[in-house]
């Protein structure tokens, strides 16, 4: 989900990143020491839920180390072959970004240890009866991994990143994104309008500047051209933000819950085949958010809804 206009809204160094402070300053020395050393950057994971800037700080980790970067991603990576491609055309001290690592299957993260122990890989050459397996030394690295989904990593695949980064959702200065990427976009914006849409993005920076430029398209047709509360207001319900922040899905999620299963628990693929979604997608996109807002529970028989839920969807019908 790269598109132009995400991309030119993408920080592109450590300064230009807002939020996650203790990750910027920690990365800041890490990248330091490194440069200092004239060696490779340790290996890292970036794990959390999806728009939260994991891709982003790969990119941000090599600009800053001025070295390139090769991204691929672990649910295309078939053989150990693809992957052993890509890493003998690394220079010293790049960067190999690899996206949804969990994706990875067992024959090709089997292969990636010892790249990442000891920078060296074995191929074979040759088939049939000929066939033989030649060591090869590469260059010193770093892989950056970003998964959603750290729990399906296994444990030795984890133990080998030297540094390890949860990111978490936006909190505190977040409209200061919004901000931001307004003034890239050269729309103007009121400071209430800004709290209003970083409010109800989920903390997620992908989604607060998906929403801003849906309602830069309600200024400029239904407005001046500047974001105002009212124009913020009329654009975030046109597409289904809830006072809360939640959209569509969220509600519809909890609403099925509480009106065909009495509150829960009910496991997560009766709820993916009743909202008619994915799975992954409800437990990596969904289910986070709702979760860390006091919405849903897990138990060990399902998903719950809490009292929270019930007032929620109650007052949502009400307005209705
Ligand atoms: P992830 O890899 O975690 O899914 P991305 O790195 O693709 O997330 O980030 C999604 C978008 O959100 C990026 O294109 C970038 O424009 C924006 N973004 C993410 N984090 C920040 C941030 N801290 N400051 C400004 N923009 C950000």
């Amino acid at each position: 989900m790269s598109s132009f206009l995400e991309r030119s809204l993408t920080p592109q160094k450590i300064r230009d990143f807002i939020g996650q402070h203790d990750i910027l300053n920690n990365l800041k020395i890490f990248i330091q020491a490194a440069k200092k050393r004239k060696e490779a950057l340790d290996h890292i994971l970036f794990h959390g839920p999806p728009g939260l800037g994991k891709t982003t700080l790969a990119h941000i980790v090599a600009n800053e180390l001025s070295v390139n970067i090769t991204v691929t991603s672990g649910s295309v990576l078939d053989k150990p072959g693809d992957l052993a491609g890509l890493l003998i055309h690394l220079k010293i001290n790049d960067v190999i970004f690899i996206d949804e690592i969990h994706r990875l299957s067992p024959t090709v993260e089997e292969y990636l240890y010892s790249a990442m122990e000891n920078y060296k890989i074995d191929i074979i050459i040759d088939s049939g009866s000929n066939a033989k397996s030649v060591q090869i030394d590469l260059s010193p690295f770093t892989l950056i991994g970003a998964t959603t989904r750290s729990g399906l990593l296994t444990a030795p695949m984890r133990s080998r990143f030297g540094i390890n980064f949860r990111l978490s959702y936006y909190k505190k200065n977040y409209n200061d994104i919004v901000n931001r990427s307004a003034r890239l976009l050269n729309t103007p914006i009121t400071e209430e309008a800004s709290y209003e849409i970083a409010n109800r993005s989920r903390g997620t920076p992908r989604i607060a500047n998906a929403l801003l430029r849906r309602i830069r398209d309600f200024a400029q047709i239904k407005g001046n051209g500047t974001i105002d509360i009212n124009i913020c207001n009329l654009g975030l319900q046109a597409l289904h933000v809830d006072k809360h922040g939640l959209d569509e899905m969220d509600n519809r999620i909890l609403s099925y819950i509480i009106n065909y299963f009495k509150g829960g628990p009910v496991g997560i693929n009766t709820i993916a085949t009743a909202v008619s979604e994915n799975s992954d997608t409800i437990e990596e996109v969904y289910e986070p958010f709702l979760i860390q807002e006091g919405y849903l529970i897990r138990t060990p028989r399902g998903r719950k809804v809490t009292e929270l839920a019930y007032q929620h969807i109650k007052r949502n019908s009400k307005k209705k």
